[in-house]
C-alpha cells in the first residue's frame, strides 16, 4: 500500500484538558468509509470525472472499492461496521433524492465487497443474508465496477516514489478532534488521500459541528463533523 505514515494508536487519547470522547473501533471503521466517500467526491470534482449516474451512488461505490483495494485486511470489518451503522441510523431518502435509503446503501457495500472476492467474504454475505441469485448477481457486477474505477483512476494515482506535498490534516480543539489527532485511523485516512496525484492541496478536517461530512470545492476540504462521529459510536 505504501502508506507514508502510520502513527502509533492512541497517542492523543490522554489529554488532561479533555474528557475521553471514546471513539471506538467500530466508529473509526465507519469514519474510514465516510472519508473514502468524500475522497470520491473530491476526485470526481477535482479531475472532472464523468458523472454517469447519481454522484452519491458513485461516491459510495468508490469508497467501497478504495477500502477493498487499499485496506484489504480491514475491509470486511469496515464494511460490516458501515452497513451496521446505516441499518441502525435508517435515514430514509426522499423520492427524488440522489441518495438511496441507508439500509440499501449498506447492502450495496456488502454486495460489492462480497462480489469482488466471494471466497474471501463468504462470512460477510452470510452475516447480512446475501445468498442465492442475488449473491451471484453481486459476483457478476462487482468486478465490472472495480475494473471501471481501476481504469478511471489509473492516470490519477501517485507514483510510490513521488514526494506527497498536497495533502494535509486539520483538527480543531473539540474533544473528538483532539482524540483523533495523531491517531492511527487518521494516518490511514491520510494514506488513502495520498494515493492520488492531486494538483492542489487537499485538507481533511475534523471539526466541532452539527451535521455529517462533506466536500467543499472552495477550500478543497473534506470536513467531518464530530457529531457525526458520535452517531457512528452510538450505533452499536
Ligand atoms: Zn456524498
Amino acid at each position: 500500500m505504501g502508506f507514508a505514515k502510520i502513527a502509533a494508536a492512541g497517542l492523543a487519547a490522554a489529554s488532561p484538558l479533555h474528557a475521553d470522547p471514546d471513539v471506538p473501533t467500530h466508529a473509526e471503521n465507519v469514519l474510514l468509509h465516510v472519508i473514502a466517500h468524500e475522497i470520491g467526491h473530491a476526485l470526481i470534482r477535482e479531475f472532472d470525472l464523468p458523472i454517469l449516474g447519481p454522484e452519491e451512488a458513485l461516491a459510495d461505490d468508490f469508497a467501497t472499492v478504495l477500502i477493498n483495494t487499499m485496506l484489504p485486511d480491514r475491509a470486511e470489518v469496515i464494511i460490516t461496521d458501515y452497513a451496521t451503522f446505516l441499518a441502525a441510523d435508517q435515514t430514509e431518502a426522499s423520492l427524488f433524492s440522489e441518495y438511496n435509503d441507508d439500509v440499501k446503501r449498506g447492502a450495496r457495500a456488502v454486495c460489492m465487497t462480497y462480489g469482488y472476492a466471494p471466497d474471501r467474504h463468504a462470512a460477510l454475505a452470510a452475516q447480512f443474508g446475501l445468498d442465492g441469485d442475488l449473491a451471484t448477481a453481486c459476483a457478476d457486477s462487482a468486478p465490472e465496477v472495480f475494473r471501471s474505477w481501476r481504469r478511471t483512476l489509473a492516470p490519477l494515482m501517485m507514483p510510490s516514489t513521488a514526494p506527497v506535498t498536497e495533502v494535509g490534516l486539520d483538527f480543531d480543539d473539540s474533544d473528538i478532534a483532539v482524540f483523533l489527532a495523531d491517531s492511527e485511523v487518521m494516518a490511514i485516512a491520510e494514506g488513502l488521500l495520498q494515493q492520488f496525484d492531486w494538483h492542489s492541496r487537499i485538507t481533511l478536517s475534523i471539526r466541532a459541528c452539527d451535521g455529517s461530512a462533506g466536500w467543499s470545492r472552495n477550500g478543497r476540504t473534506i470536513t467531518v463533523c464530530d457529531s457525526y462521529i458520535q452517531r457512528f459510536a452510538a450505533a452499536q
